[in-house]
């Protein structure tokens, strides 16, 4: 068999949501135990790794386009091999080799523990694709790196996949059945991240309140019950869990936030639109008034939390009507952070054909949802000044005794200090809200 050109070196452009960037950062943490470093430049590797995400409007063509970038890269460097992982991979699977020569490998997001022995492959002439939904931890296969002096942040991945089938969205199919990692290796994992720095973790899952495993002891656990684990690491100082559906708020997992003071209170739970007719044809199975009982008990239990969302406008069918019941739902939760969108349509999904707004309307509605939006994130914002916050700094700021954290409500702050404070939790009076960060000085 013909033997390429080692790989060496990697470079991963990686799109779309967290769950990808978890993903792309473990894929290089744990090639580095192959000997294969990551570089900043796809012209400086040897195999470069599109991580796609299939969310966004004509992800498969932005996808062809951005090989077509590449096509030069490779024509200057014939070594080079081309990879294409992620949700766009899952959905377009062999599709993606006969369209793009340059493409060496095409790889669901469930299959990427195979990734060294598939290198290997690439390396020798082979071209590649892998789509399955192996029911192994790709997780656990994947080694992770014995790297010291991470941030002081880390997003861990506790379940994957989605059984809601949502009208509009392609995750059940791309990203498979909901399945969540044993506890075990989750919090073995965690330990892991602590001891070596990490503060603060964010635990990822596509619909992360419906993890459900057993433990080897064959007791199962909830979301709730794992976050009670993972908070008994003492050098743990802040959790986060994201993305929650309103369906699988528990009562345990709310009670949580009234007692669990590592557990920050931020909660992104998104609705997609305050008409029950609306979230009938999304197949979204909650109404407004069980999303604001929720919403309540929260509040009642934590009245600081900070609530976002995520909208979808223009959904089809929606009327004026729909549309201002979701203006007044931003007006009842008043987020503290918000993604919204315009809908358009997603191959496969069957909402796909139904689109029947023209496009001007459905602008129109964005922008007017948008401006109220702000109005609602701007006043959390400013509600902050003048209190004192406990920010955990993450980072270097643009001149060189500033440094930049979060607030428990997951504000950027920017302070100035005169020593490195990254990995602190720092207290903080903020002085200024500029609508998207804040800004204050160190106190004590
Ligand atoms: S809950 Fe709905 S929107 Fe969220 S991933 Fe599942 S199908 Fe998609």
């Amino acid at each position: 068999m013909k033997m390429g050109k080692k790989i060496e070196k990697i470079f991963v452009k990686t799109y779309g949501c967290q769950m990808n960037v978890f993903d792309s950062e473990r894929i290089e943490d744990s090639l580095s135990n192959f000997g294969i470093r990551k570089v900043k430049e796809p012209q400086w590797s040897d195999l470069i790794l599109l991580n796609t995400c299939h969310i966004r409007e004509k992800a498969a063509e932005k996808v062809y386009s951005e090989l077509g970038r590449f096509k030069k890269i490779k024509r200057e460097n014939p070594g080079i091999k081309i990879g294409v992982i992620g949700c766009v991979a899952q959905a377009e699977g062999q599709e993606i080799m006969q369209r793009s020569k340059i493409v060496d490998m095409v790889l669901g997001p469930q299959v990427y523990h195979r990734l060294p022995d598939i290198i290997q492959k690439i390396q020798n002439g082979e071209r590649v694709v892998d789509t399955e939904f192996p029911l192994e931890d790709k997780f656990e296969k994947l080694p992770q790196s014995k790297q010291v002096n991470r941030p002081s942040t880390s997003f861990l991945t506790v379940q994957e996949g989605c059984d809601k089938f949502c009208s509009f969205c392609v995750v059940p199919y791309t990203r498979g059945a909901e399945t969540s990692r044993s506890p075990e290796v989750i919090v073995r994992e965690a330990m892991e991240l602590v001891e070596s720095g990490v503060r603060e973790l964010t635990l990822l899952g596509q619909n992360v309140n419906a993890y459900q495993a057993q433990r080897k002891s064959g007791e199962l656990l909830d979301l709730a019950g794992l976050i009670e684990e993972i908070c008994v690491i003492e050098d743990l100082k802040r959790l986060r869990f994201v993305t929650s559906h309103p369906k699988d708020m528990t009562d345990d997992l709310i009670l949580l936030f009234g007692k669990e003071k590592k557990l920050m209170p931020y909660l992104h739970l998104p609705i997609q639109s305050g008409s029950d007719s609306v979230l009938k044809k999304m197949n979204r199975g909650h109404t407004v008034k069980s999303y604001i009982e929720t919403i309540e008990k929260l509040r009642y239990l934590r009245p600081d939390i900070a609530i976002s969302g995520d909208f979808i406008v223009g959904f089809p069918g929606e009327t004026e009507e729909d549309f201002s019941l979701t203006l007044d739902l931003c007006d009842r939760i008043k987020y503290a952070q918000a993604y919204s969108f315009k809908y358009s349509p997603r191959a496969g999904t069957p909402a796909y054909e139904r689109d029947d707004l023209p496009e001007g309307v459905k602008t129109k509605r964005l922008t007017k949802l948008q401006e109220k939006l702000k109005i609602h994130q701007k006043e959390f914002q400013r509600n902050l000044v003048e209190t004192v916050q406990e920010v955990l700094i993450e980072k270097c700021g643009k001149f060189s005794d500033q440094y930049i954290g979060r607030s428990p409500y997951m504000n950027p702050v920017v302070v100035a200090s005169p020593r490195n404070i990254i990995g602190k939790i720092i207290k903080i009076k903020i002085l200024s809200s500029n609508g998207l960060t804040l800004s204050g000085e160190t106190i004590g």
